[in-house]
């Protein structure tokens, strides 16, 4: 047995839980989760093994002329987790800490999130150890292209579908479509998402995964019998989905108290103004710092504000064992991709806080990539009320059919959304079979 079986192995459903941690190696926090969903599922340990193993894994070294005249080799990752639902989909992450184990979590956090909200695709991620902010436009184009080139027998319409992460946008997915087209000697849209309107882009993509957020941090509501004109909102990162919910949010009645970046936080009970907000951070290159108002907070302490909501909506593990018993929020909206270690999940279950987890609540962004991909397929695109009426019903289906499944099993709603998926995939691969 490889040093990878054992390791998935040893702590899996078959023998005792491993020794407890807080700060989690991604792919690991993302086996514990399966495992527990896995033992209600009674999954065989052969189902287990192929759903929790990685199919493909792609690591590139990628050389690029910069500037300077000097040349520079990166290093990039492409996980392909499975494909058994249909063509992986996953975004791309440039940054200086990007991993393995990291993307590996994150392109199976994608497998299961495409069967969290019915989408007929499986689950991919990709990575680039680099520093954005250092790099030139021009720096940056040649990364995007000879990483895709490195890639383009992977990449495909019907075969794995990159969109944008952490600190890659509409220009970069442009480069990737460009690419992809130069070789394919075609133009190929719908092979990425979350790319301009003006080259097949869906209206509502930029605005998706924070209005999944609302929509599914409303139903929340409804099932504790909450008002949102009587609830109070902290949401830590003040990107795209963290700003987008906090509009959102603020739209449907609720009051943001507070919000925060990497740079600082603010809080004021009264209420922030959140457009104002978004204003001042475009004004000040994306970044709240000095924004007027609002008391300053640090993040620790907006995470164990005095709210009814909490949405981390900046980066993994922020919510852990030690701060979790603090938390006053009676829902937790995650924004953000894996932002409450296992630890953390147990202590907030016995407290009987709701936590709607990533794989659901931030699932509104893979949606509308997959209606970008039929509207590219069919060449017939989709007005903004349509794209988000669709996405309000998915998600509110979604959020409906985990919140039953978990109920069902007397379980957390993280665990329910992983048994809903893994039921799903597995179902799938049941009828499939094994070719050999
Ligand atoms: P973004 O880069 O637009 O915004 C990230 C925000 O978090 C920024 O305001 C940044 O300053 C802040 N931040 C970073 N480190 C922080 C820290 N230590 N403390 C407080 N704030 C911090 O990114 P995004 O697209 O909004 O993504 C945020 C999270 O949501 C990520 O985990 C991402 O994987 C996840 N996500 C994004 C999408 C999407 O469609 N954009 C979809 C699904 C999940």
């Amino acid at each position: 047995m490889s040093q990878f079986k054992r390791s998935v192995y040893e702590r899996s459903i078959y023998k005792e839980p491993g020794p407890i941690r807080d700060s989690e190696n991604p792919f690991e926090a993302m086996v514990e989760r399966f495992d527990v969903a896995a033992k209600i599922l009674q999954l065989d340990s052969g189902f287990y093994e192929y759903l929790v193993t990685p199919s493909r894994i792609h690591i590139t070294a990628i050389p690029v002329m910069m500037d300077s005249g000097q040349m520079r080799v990166f290093q990039g990752f492409r996980v392909i987790h499975n494909e058994i639902l249909g063509p992986s989909k996953g975004g791309i992450r440039y940054a200086e800490d990007v991993n393995l184990e990291e993307v590996k979590a994150l392109a199976a956090w994608m497998t299961w999130k495409c069967a969290v909200v019915n989408v007929p695709f499986g689950g991919a991620k990709g990575g680039v150890v680099c520093n954005p902010r250092e790099m030139s436009p021009g720096e940056l184009e040649r990364l995007t292209r000879r990483y895709t080139a490195n890639l383009i027998d992977v990449f495909g319409p019907e075969k794995d579908i990159p969109a944008p992460d952490m600190n890659t946008n509409e220009q970069i997915m442009a480069w990737i479509l460009d690419t992809y087209s130069m070789h394919a000697k075609r133009t190929e849209t719908a092979v990425v998402t979350g790319k301009p309107i003006l080259l097949g882009g869906s209206r509502g993509r930029r605005e998706a995964t924070g209005r999944g957020v609302m929509t599914v941090t409303l139903a929340a509501m409804e099932r504790l019998g909450m008002r949102p004109s009587q609830c109070t909102v902290a949401i830590q990162g003040f990107g795209n989905v963290g700003s987008i919910a906090a509009q959102l949010l603020e739209e449907q009645g609720c009051r943001i108290v507070a919000i925060s970046d990497v740079s600082s936080g603010y809080f004021n009970a009264e209420g922030i103004d959140v457009g104002a907000a978004v204003e001042y951070s475009a004004a000040h290159g994306n970044s709240l710092e000095g924004f007027p108002g609002a008391e300053p907070i640090t993040n620790e302490e907006l995470i164990t504000a005095d709210v009814d909501v909490l949405v981390p909506a900046a980066k993994e593990d922020q919510i852990t064992r030690h701060n979790a018993p603090d938390i006053k929020a009676k829902i937790i909206a995650e924004g953000a991709n894996g932002p409450t270690t296992p630890r953390a999940d147990d202590i907030l279950n016995e407290r009987g806080v709701l936590v709607i987890p990533d794989i659901l609540a931030n699932a509104g962004g893979v949606t509308v990539s997959y209606f970008e991909w039929v509207q590219d397929r069919q060449g017939y695109f989709w007005t903004t009320d349509r794209v988000n009426r669709r996405l309000d019903r998915m998600m509110r289906t979604a959020f409906d059919s985990v919140f039953d499944v978990a109920s069902r099993h007397d379980v957390s709603l993280r665990i329910g959304a992983y048994v809903y998926a893994i039921e799903k995939v597995a179902g799938a691969l049941r009828l499939r079979g094994i070719y050999a």
